[in-house]
């Protein structure tokens, strides 16, 4: 399962805005965004006029960034959302955030995507009452999220739960924070699904 490993502020300062790719950091001062709001390079602070073609790529680097997927991957989520009735680009949107690292970090399980990735890889979640360590797992509605009742008191957990317990629980999860439990309720609708991308160029470069 491969993912990428090099700087990720790196990535924000490319796309020209936070992606919130490190959890509390992104909140901080020390953000690069913030200390450094120019494109990473030699040439990061020359002024460019960006084509049609690059604004649309700018869209599709920028949701696999935001959500941690490489190239083929993100490619496969495009043919199936293409394949599904509906609007492939909300489509390809709701596939994304019904992966189970998002649906473990909107469930604050993980201070980041990436961290949570990390919880799901590790072992530490159950989906209905089984243990399922695939991040890429499409979760339903009906399931049920669980952090392990092994790790539930472990100091890891209680750290990223003092980050995350403001966080606000999705309209499509119902939550059951004393059990450290989730539902799935529904799917996502494009609304309720917060962030800052244009599916609809994304659909556009990949049709040409
Ligand atoms: Fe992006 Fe967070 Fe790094 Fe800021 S601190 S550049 S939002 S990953």
């Amino acid at each position: 399962m491969a993912r990428y490993r090099g700087a990720v502020c790196r990535l924000c300062r490319r796309e020209g805005q936070k992606l919130f790719l490190k959890g509390e950091r992104c909140f901080s001062d020390k953000c690069a965004v913030t200390r450094r709001p120019y494109a990473p390079g030699q040439h990061g602070q020359a002024r460019k006029k960006q084509s049609e073609y690059g604004l649309q790529l700018r869209e599709k680097q920028k949701a696999k960034r935001i959500y941690g997927v490489l190239e083929t991957q993100f490619r496969n989520y495009f043919a199936e959302a293409d394949k599904k009735s509906g609007i492939t680009g909300e489509n390809l949107l709701k596939l994304l955030e019904m992966r189970l690292d998002n649906v473990v970090y909107r469930a604050g399980f993980g201070r980041s995507r990436t961290e949570a990735r990390q919880v799901v890889r590790h072992n530490h979640i159950e989906v209905n009452g089984r243990k399922v360590n695939i991040p890429s797992y499409e979760a339903k509605p009906g399931d049920v999220i669980t952090l392990k009742e092994k790790s539930q008191g472990a100091q890891r957990f209680k750290d990223i739960f003092e980050t995350t317990e403001s966080r606000i629980v999705p309209e499509w999860m119902d939550a059951d924070t004393e059990n450290f439990t989730f539902k799935v309720t529904d799917v996502p609708t494009r609304e309720q699904i917060n962030i800052d991308v244009q599916e609809t160029l994304i659909v556009e470069l990949y049709s040409k």
